[in-house]
């Protein structure tokens, strides 16, 4: 496994549409134990494809009550009530934000071997997915946030 650099607000990288991931093979595997170990050293909850260089439609969640989650071609497929509150980015070191999101999220998504499963996330957990699934159509939270300051 390997630490992978974190791109910056300003990299284009980040303002493009992520494609579909076709193979479920040992380079998306690395890939994943790549970005969770990168996850890890960054302390953050959440990190995408494209924030690491890889325009694939990829995430990973770290929601401490419900656990660690891999995300791929990641569909949601319902979003109700809302949420506002402060969300942050590890591609965005200079900001937090008051953003609102959806507060319950129906998520369609495969696992790391190509197995179909779904996930109903609530509080932190559907903010974290809704977050990282805008990094894979090249959304920053800095783009829809009511209020942005300086951190
Ligand atoms: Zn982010």
């Amino acid at each position: 496994m390997a630490i992978r650099n974190i791109l910056q607000l300003g990299d284009d990288t980040l303002r493009k549409k992520c494609f579909e991931v076709t193979d479920f093979d040992d380079r998306l595997h690395t890939l994943l134990d790549d970005m969770r170990e990168t996850l890890v050293k960054a302390d953050g909850v959440g990190l995408a494809g494209p924030q690491v260089g890889v325009l694939r439609r990829v995430f990973i969640a770290d929601a401490e009550e419900e656990g660690y989650y891999e995300f791929i071609n990641p569909v949601i497929v319902s979003a109700k009530g809302s949420q506002t509150g402060t969300e942050g980015c590890l591609s965005v070191r200079s900001k937090w934000g008051t953003v609102t999101r959806p507060n319950k999220v129906t998520v369609k998504a495969f696992d790391r071997y190509g197995k179909p499963f779904t996930v109903v996330a609530k509080g932190k957990f559907a903010r974290i997915i809704c977050h990282e699934y805008d990094h894979l159509e090249g959304r920053l939270f800095v783009d829809i946030a009511d209020s942005l300051e300086d951190r």
